[in-house]
């Protein structure tokens, strides 16, 4: 089996993020393969040790995506490419999944795509779903366990994650999957496989080796525009401390909230 998984570098989940000049800053936090993808790559690892094969980490994003990316070698995958050129930049969720389709495509020997459910920054949930269609693929997101894999036959079953409850389905190879949180329990990169991934070189593809016009990608290519990024307004929020004994605080508390309506 050949299996593609595509992880987001994000800003860490620590970080404060805040707005300058119209654009989104996160200051000097560390960036990091984004939460929800750990899922991702644990899982795409664990197809290869059941059913054999290879699996390839995709990336778009900026040079320090390379960060994230041998992350995923570190972790047990085995081959990594950055998807990175000036003109993705301002790409909305659908012209992102242009971008991952394409590399998809250009691999051409891939059996399943894994993504995360959703990026902590862009978080639309859209990317798996915009894969998927743009290939052609059967779509299931909110996977939660693959309960049955065939690559000869082409066949998988899957559980999805619903808030009512999970849903059993049945879907034909090649597929795009967004895993969710219950899917697995993600390792830790090794320690061999620190050294192997920080001497590792990651091919890098443009626009030009994906075979796209710069104009269908990017803030060129996205129908979703930010006219306008603020900060929420500040909460105003003033602190009193009560005093007295437990009792007195706590009628003091109860009138506060009466006061309030919060009771
Ligand atoms: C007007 C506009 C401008 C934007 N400008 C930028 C920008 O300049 N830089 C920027 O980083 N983002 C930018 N974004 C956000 C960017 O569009 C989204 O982050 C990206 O398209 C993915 O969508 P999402 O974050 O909602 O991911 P989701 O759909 O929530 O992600 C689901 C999964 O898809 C996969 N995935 C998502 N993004 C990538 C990726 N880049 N590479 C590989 N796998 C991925 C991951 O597995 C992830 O867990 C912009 C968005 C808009 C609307």
């Amino acid at each position: 089996m050949h299996v593609i998984v595509c992880i987001k570098q994000t800003p860490d989940t620590a970080a404060r993020v805040d707005v300058k000049d119209g654009h989104v800053t996160w200051g000097d936090a560390a960036l990091v393969v984004n939460p929800w993808d750990e899922y991702a790559i644990e899982e795409a690892i664990r197809l290869k040790e059941k059913h054999g094969g290879k699996v390839t980490a995709i990336s778009m994003g900026p040079e320090s995506a390379k960060e994230a990316l041998k992350t995923c070698l570190a972790m047990g995958c085995d081959e990594a490419i950055l998807l990175s050129d000036p003109a993705f930049k301002g790409s909305d969720a659908t012209a992102t999944a242009s971008v991952l389709a394409a590399a998809i495509g250009k691999l051409g020997t891939a059996d399943m795509a894994i993504v995360g459910k959703q990026a902590i920054d862009g978080d639309t949930g859209l990317t798996a779903i915009a894969v998927a269609a743009l290939l052609g693929w059967s779509p299931l997101t909110f996977v939660s366990k693959i309960a049955e894999l065939d690559p000869a036959a082409r066949s998988l079953q899957v559980e999805r994650l619903q808030e009512e409850g999970k849903q059993v389905c049945a879907a034909r190879l090649p597929a795009v999957l967004s895993v969710v949180k219950d899917i697995n329990e993600p390792r830790y990169p090794s320690f061999m496989g620190i050294r192997k991934a920080a001497k590792a070189v990651i091919p890098q593809w443009a626009a030009a080796d994906l075979g796209m016009d710069p104009a269908t990608v990017g803030a060129a290519g996205s129908t979703v525009k930010w006219p306008a990024i603020y900060p929420p307004p500040a909460l105003e929020a003033n602190v009193e401390m009560l005093d007295g004994t437990p009792e007195e605080i706590a009628s003091k508390l109860a009138d506060r909230l009466m006061a309030n309506k919060v009771i």
